[in-house]
Order: structure tokens, then sequence, then C-alpha cells
């Protein structure tokens, strides 16, 4: 059975065990569990005078802050809702999510103005902005008092999914699904679900993606210090390393950056722990270049989304042996509290090997979609929610994850996953970068068609990659064009929008969706 805390209880809890254990940390200013209490009181007396109350949605826009962690820690107190906003994201996107929360107020970073204004004016009805000066004054002037904590089931959190396949989604997210699969576990407890009381771990990922705000969770769950970095930069993850963060997390494209940066092989990287990455496929080349690269270090792939709160499943250290072991391959078994299924397209649960969706079951599960009734059906059944993602388990619960069904190209009646061609194809020294998408083919339905960016001074040619793919894969699964471009589309979580690659090709024609 799961634990169901709050914020409430948890700081009050870490400010009475550890008043002088710092909380939040960023470039050398820090905060103490017993401050942060303290801090957090006077927050919640500031949003309580701005006259907010349980279920009102206030939204952040900025980079990683520490204030912005006070902010949410302190607004989740009351269950007033966070929707920390991506600060990548264009005036329309911004003022999109803004007026589909119903936002009550709107806090930004220094710098964030002008972004601000552009959003709210296009919209009818804005929410007044509160800049950081601002909020600091009001705060400082706020008289603390008693206040009905926000419980167990109550929402504290609305995160937008990462908008790869379409629009973001609102995933509304409450104390109990944050903290039932992130407490620290007590007995028959695996290594990396304990930590040491001079832990820290480090925020690099965006607040806006659950790799980001999901770590700040994850540390006040543990009781542990978090140092907050404004935004990922490799040099930053570097220093990190050498001021002796325990742990962090990181996409793979990100990871890609640390390990082949020139400063990678002169870092001391002895004190990291865990090295946590996920959130998009990693290539298995990338993997073991980065299990090279930082030697000391537990690796462990993390597979979820933000409908489940980030992790459902994690591949644990002991499968990234670099002895050409299959399982460096999979993304894990389902974390203590999740279960996990792979079910056809009757809804069936299906034997080990074959492939369907994948399938959840977790107390860290979102309550809903905002204002998504039909979306929230459609991904939440017997609170089961369904991801999207294609995948197959082998015997001993391992699921491997193939790509998102909606990526899937079937070409001669034959499935392909793109992200196992990429896979493949990413070996090749020329390749910098590769997406593969399904463009319109007469033959064959769709035909397999690789978009490729070239490493810095070299140049790809095309029949060289397909040739290169030949060696590799079935002949299905080789691309039948290569495309070369100068940079790939991604979102702000670094995900790659093959949705962008496909579109000028699918121009007027529906494209079939599994
Ligand atoms: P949207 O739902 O708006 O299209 P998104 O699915 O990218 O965006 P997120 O919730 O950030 O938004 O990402 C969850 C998805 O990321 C999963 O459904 C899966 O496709 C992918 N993913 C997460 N972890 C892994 C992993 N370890 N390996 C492969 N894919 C992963
Ligand atoms: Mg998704």
């Amino acid at each position: 059975e799961h634990e169901k805390l709050t914020f409430d209880e948890l700081i009050r809890h870490w400010a009475k065990e550890k008043p002088d254990q710092v909380a939040l940390e960023q470039e050398g200013s820090a905060l103490t569990f017993a401050e942060l209490e303290d801090r957090s009181r006077k927050i919640v007396a500031m949003l309580r005078a701005r006259g907010l109350e349980k279920g009102d949605r206030i939204a952040w826009l900025g980079k990683n802050a520490r204030h912005y962690f006070e902010l949410f820690y302190s607004a989740a107190r009351l269950g007033i809702v966070m929707v920390p906003i991506g600060w990548r994201l264009a005036a329309p996107e911004i003022a999109y999510i803004l007026g589909d929360t119903g936002a009550k107020l709107l806090f930004i970073d220094e710098g964030f103005g002008e972004l601000a204004d552009k959003a709210c004016g296009q919209m009818d009805a804005a929410p007044p902005i509160v800049d950081t000066p601002t909020a600091r004054a009001e705060i400082a002037a706020a008289q603390p008092g008693d206040f009905a904590a926000a419980g167990a089931d109550d929402a504290v959190l609305q995160l937008y999914t990462s908008g790869t396949t379409g629009n973001p989604k609102g995933a509304v997210l409450t104390n109990a699904n944050l903290f039932s699969l992130r407490l620290p576990a007590e007995e028959a407890a695996q290594p990396w679900s304990s930590w040491d009381e001079d832990e820290a771990i480090l925020i690099c990922m965006p607040c806006a993606h659950i790799g980001g705000t999901g770590l700040g969770i994850m540390a006040i769950a543990a009781g542990i210090r978090a140092i907050v970095q404004a935004e990922f930069t490799p040099e930053g993850v570097l220093d990190a390393f050498e001021q002796g963060i325990t742990r962090l997390f990181i996409v793979p494209a990100a990871l890609q950056m640390v390990v082949q940066h020139p400063r990678a092989k002169d870092t001391d990287m002895s004190a990291v722990k865990y090295v946590m990455y996920g959130a998009a496929p990693i290539p298995l080349d990338l993997l073991r270049e980065a299990v090279q690269t930082i030697p000391g270090a537990g690796f462990l792939q993390c597979y979820g989304m933000t409908e489940t709160t980030g992790t459902i499943a994690m591949l644990p250290p002991e499968d990234h042996a670099l002895d050409g072991n299959q399982r460096m391959r999979s993304a894990g078994k389902a974390v203590p509290g999740a279960e996990l299924k792979v079910i056809g397209e009757d809804g069936g649960e299906l034997p080990c090997g074959e492939v369907g969706e994948l399938i959840c079951k977790s107390p860290s599960n979102m309550i809903g979609y905002w204002n998504l009734p039909d979306a929230t059906r459609g991904a939440l059944k017997d609170g089961w929610m369904h991801t999207g993602d294609a995948a197959y388990m082998d015997e001993d619960g391992y699921v491997y994850i193939q790509d998102r069904i909606k990526d899937m190209i079937i070409s001669g009646g034959e499935n392909v996953y793109p992200a196992q061609v990429e896979s493949a194809i990413y070996g090749h020294p020329a390749v910098s970068e590769v997406a593969v998408i399904g463009v319109p083919d007469e033959t064959w339905g769709e035909a397999v068609k690789a978009c490729v960016v070239p490493k810095p001074g070299t140049t790809v040619d095309p029949d060289d990659i397909i040739a290169f793919t030949r060696e590799r894969l079935a002949g299905f699964k080789v691309p039948k064009t290569v495309e070369v471009i100068d940079a790939m589309p991604r979102n702000p979580s670094g995900k790659i929008l093959r949705r962008e690659l496909r579109a000028p090709f699918w121009e007027g024609r529906d494209r079939q969706v599994n």
C-alpha cells in the first residue's frame, strides 16, 4: 500500500527533521528546509492575499529558478495548481496554454516581460502578470497565518505534455499522484530508491517538463538537496559533476552533448552515483558511450510520460553491462507500485514477445486531461493509462518500447518502427542526427524515409546510408530515400518532431493512423 503524503506534510516534516539541510540551491545561494518552511508560509500568505483559493490555477513563465520551486511547493500546500509553461514556446502557444487553464495569475521571471505581454496581448481575458520583483516584495510583506492545507487527492500540478504528436494536453496531477511512487522505499528497497544524507540532485531539464519539475518533487519526497540550473548546457552539467552532484535526470539529446563534449574526458565525475535518462528512445551506441564516459555511475533508464508523473518503468544499473546483453535495449520493468501490460487491438493482454500498446496502472496516473473529457476517456480506462506507445514485454517483465503507435510506418503490410531504423543509422560515422518517417508510396502504402543531419565537417551520401542500413536491418526497414537536412525540428523537451518532417509529404492527404 502507498503512503499518501502531501507537500504540506513533507515540508513540515523535513523542517522538523532536518532543519539545516539544504533544500534548494541555485548558483551558490541556498535555502534550508527550515528556511523553506518559513518562506513557504509567507508565499502561502501572499497567494491568499491575492485572493487565490484551492483549485485555482497559476502559471509560471521562466527558466528553472529556485523561486519557481518555492512558489510551486507553496501553492501546492493550498491546493492551488501550478502550471509551468515552457519558456521556449512562442507567444501564441503560451496564450493557448494560459487560455486553456484559465490561470488566475501569470508569474514571470526576469527577462520574460516582453514575451508575456505578447502572449497576453493575444488573449481575450489575460491573467494579471506578476513579475519577480513584485512577487518578492509581496512575499516580504506577507503576514503568515493558519491555513487549510490541501489533501492527498487535491490537484497541485497541471503539466502539459510535450506536444510531440499534436497540441499539448494538460495532465492534472494530485499530491497522491506526485508522491505515491516517489517516497523513498524502506525495506527491500532497490539501492537507488534510498538516498544518503549528503546527496544532491541536479535539476537541469526544463521545469515545464516532468524531467525538470519531477526532480523537485523527488527531492522534497526524499528530503535531499536539489541544485537548480536555469537551463541545460553541457558545460553546466560537467561543472555540476565536479561540484559533486550525485544524481541527475537528462534526456538522450542532452546526454549526447555532455558525453561528446571536449571537456568530458577531463571532468571529475566520481561523485555521480546515478544517471537517470529517458523521455525519448536512446540510440544504443550513445548509451554505451555514456556508460563508458561516466564509468562510476549506475545508469537508470526511465520510461514514462507526463500523464503518469514520469517514470513508471526503470532499467536498473545491472542491465547496463557492456557485454552485448540484449537487456540494454529495454526501457526496464515496472517500478514498485506500478503495473504494466501490453494489449492487442481488442484490448486483451498479449503474450510475451508480441508487440501491442503498453498500458499502465499506477497511483501516479493523472486524474485526467484538463478540459478534454474525450481525450481523458480515450487515455484512462478503468485506471489504466493507455500510453500510445508500441511495446512488447519479455518473460521477466522487461518492456521494449518500439515507438509511438502514431509514428509507426506500415510499408507493404509490414510494421516499421522508426526508432529501430534511427538507432541503426546513428551507427554511421557521418550522422549527427536522424529521424525516420513514413511518406506516401504508390506501391507500398508508405515508404521509409530518413532525414539526416550530418556531423559538422562531413557530408552524407544518401546511397551510402541506404547501403549501411541494408547491412544491419531487414529489407523492408531500409529507407527508400534519404534526405540531408540542416537541423532537426525539436520541441522544448528536445524531442524530434517527426510530424513536422512528415507534413510536407502528406499535404492534402490523410495519413492512416493506427
Ligand atoms: P504529446 O503527448 O503531447 O505528443 P509527448 O508524448 O512527447 O508529447 P511526454 O509526456 O513528455 O510528451 O512524453 C512521453 C512519451 O515519451 C512516451 O509516451 C514515450 O513515447 C516517450 N518516452 C518516454 N520515456 C521513454 C524511454 N525511456 N524510451 C523511449 N521513449 C520514451
Ligand atoms: Mg504523449
